[in-house]
């Protein structure tokens, strides 16, 4: 018993010991499928000139430290740092393995490989230099080295005015490809749609001529121009010339993106006449944020326009949640989306920054965060788009049925009229049938207003216009000509029928009976003006003029009759 536990407590002491012994080590044949930072020692010293022999005396000597994070991460503005780990290949056989530095932003990168105390590769990389110079055409920075049987040193030197945040990869040129498209996939996915929505967006400014779409479309340009700019997609593609502009792309795409984003925020939720205070106060800090950033992109001072163009957008976010709650209070009905597609912004923002700041883990989740809150904003904010487009559109459509249909009759209008019955006429012309028209008007209405009020002269009205539609046949096209004269298009109808069914309605109107109160019940009578016509070289204005003076006709006959009536009717045939 004693022996197994002595026996015991030895494999676990030589267990411990290989894992402490392996843990400051890399292992040539080892799968790593995360970053290494773990096995990385890090070295700061205050000359940022140390020369790589003197940075490989002072590892030799420890006076490297252990990283104790799979990412490093130096945050914004550090000074540069020296890196070293070891690489071990207990094989006979030398093994090709590459580095990946999967940050696109940092400015020099030296890569020494030692072996023996010699120096046996070495890389110089980064973005300040051009991208053709790169040894791997890739928007991250690769190495590439023959590992040979027995222990490596890899000492590498990172400056950058950037966030430094390494991420390194130890993988097999196979798995640099792979990851490369799992990646490309993404990041197609993802530019696929916002570049859609910039279309989408622009389209409808093209279409609609109002502002937010135009705006929104920039925004979201800008935005994939900035996510292009610090994913180095930008570098590789768009701009592999100029190190200079990819220096500067982040800090003034941001600022460039933040000024839309504003444009858009104010135009969508109509803050300069909702809330003119605000509006003017934001008009002013993007004065300053932009006056400020162009002075430090004058004065070449990298690092301060950094800070600059992230507290403007620090500051974009605060106010946008501010102008999607005032305008939730002023019942802008697209400020819930407006709001919601915010937080996601802002989420992803904050995330973002703060992997990049070196506060929270960086992984593909925190790095990524931007974009992914980017694309839920601009899906909500394209649907808000299109409901408010909607809208638009059916407000559009209820105003031209109200210009159409009289409220008080629910006869068409004369607007009504003309676009109902133009294209009748037409038809009436070829076929040279018959039309005819009926006016009719109220008599003495002006003394019925006047004896009993508007209100009730409105029920007359309105109780006459349910008549003569009961009267009328579905072809016919009723209007409310005027106050209280109204216009009966009749197709295909000869004048004994106009005349009879003119004479129908007199007879029904007369029979109507509103009552005043209990005990007291109004009538009251109409007159009628007929006039057909076989349509030759008649205009349809022609054709009612001359009902209207049957119309006259009839008042001058006494009223409540038809004018021609059935007996007079063969001398206008
Ligand atoms: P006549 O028999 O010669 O047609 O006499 P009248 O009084 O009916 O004709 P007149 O044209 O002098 O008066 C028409 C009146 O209709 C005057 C106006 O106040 C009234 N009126 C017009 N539109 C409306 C309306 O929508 N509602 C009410 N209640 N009255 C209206
Ligand atoms: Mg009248
Ligand atoms: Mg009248």
């Amino acid at each position: 018993m004693k022996n197994i536990s002595a026996v015991l407590a030895v494999i676990l002491v030589c267990l411990f010991w290989s894992l402490l012994a392996n843990a400051q080590d890399v292992d040539i044949y080892k799968k790593y499928k995360e970053p290494i930072g773990q096995y990385i020692q890090i070295y700061q010293n205050k000359d940022p000139f140390l020369s790589m022999q003197s940075a490989y005396d002072a590892f030799k000597n420890g006076h490297f430290s252990q990283s104790n994070d799979s990412v490093l991460n130096f945050g914004i503005g550090a000074k540069p740092v020296w890196l070293a780990f070891h690489v071990r290949n207990n094989t006979h056989d030398t093994v090709l393995r590459n580095l990946l530095f999967e940050t696109s932003w940092l400015d020099k990168i030296d890569v020494y490989y030692l072996k023996r105390n010699q120096l046996v590769n070495s890389y110089h990389i980064g973005d300040s230099l051009l991208f053709s110079q790169r040894p791997f055409s890739h928007r991250f920075f690769v190495t590439e080295h023959d590992f040979e049987t027995g222990d490596t040193i890899v000492l590498i030197r990172v400056e950058t005015d950037d966030a430094m945040v390494i991420p390194i990869y130890f993988l097999t040129a196979e798995e640099i490809v792979n990851r490369s498209i799992l990646q490309a996939y993404s990041y197609g996915l993802i530019y696929g749609v916002i570049l859609a929505l910039v279309a989408y967006n622009f389209m409808l400014h093209i279409g609609l001529r109002t502002g937010p779409y135009l705006f929104y479309s920039l925004y979201l340009l800008l935005f994939l121009l900035l996510n292009a700019a610090y994913t180095g997609h930008g570098y590789q593609w768009l701009w592999p010339d100029s190190p200079r502009w990819q220096q500067w792309s982040n800090p003034v795409l941001m600022v460039a993106c933040t000024l839309s984003g504003f444009a858009f925020a104010l135009n969508f939720l109509n803050i300069k006449i909702t809330r003119p205070r605000i509006y003017q106060l934001i008009i002013v800090c993007c004065l300053s944020f932009s006056v400020l950033a162009l002075i430090a992109v004058l004065a070449d001072e990298f690092v301060t326009t950094l800070f600059i163009s992230l507290f403007f957008i620090f500051y974009f976010y605060i106010f946008t949640v501010i102008l999607g709650v005032v305008s939730l209070q002023t019942e802008n009905r697209f400020a819930q989306y407006f709001l919601l597609a915010s937080i996601f912004t802002i989420c992803g923002g904050i995330i973002t920054a703060n992997a990049l700041w070196g506060f929270i883990p960086f992984n593909w989740l925190t790095y990524r965060a931007a974009e992914i809150g980017m694309v839920a904003d601009a899906i909500l904010l394209a649907l808000a788009l299109a409901e408010r487009f909607n809208i638009t559109q059916s407000d559009k459509l209820k105003a031209e049925k109200i210009a159409d249909i009289d409220l008080l009759t629910n006869l068409n209008t004369r607007r009504a009229f003309y676009k109902l019955v133009q294209p009748m006429w037409a038809v009436s012309l070829r076929n040279r049938s018959y039309t005819s028209v009926i006016i009719l008007d109220i008599d003495d209405f002006k003394l019925l207003n006047d004896n009993y009020g508007h209100p009730l002269g409105d029920r007359v009205l309105a109780q006459l216009a349910e008549t003569i539609q009961e009267e009328a046949r579905s072809s016919d096209i009723l209007t409310r000509w005027g106050g209280e004269e109204f216009l009966i298009f009749l197709p295909e109808t000869g004048l004994a029928d106009a005349i009879a069914i003119a004479d129908r309605m007199r007879k029904r109107i007369m029979a109507i009976q509103i009552t005043i109160d209990k005990e007291k019940k109004l009538s009251f009578t109409a007159s009628f003006g007929v006039a057909t016509i076989q349509n030759i070289n008649v205009s349809l204005n022609e054709l009612i003029a001359q009902a209207d003076r049957q119309l006259y006709n009839a008042k001058k006959k006494g009223r409540n009759c038809v004018y021609p009536n059935l007996s007079d009717q063969k001398q206008y045939q």
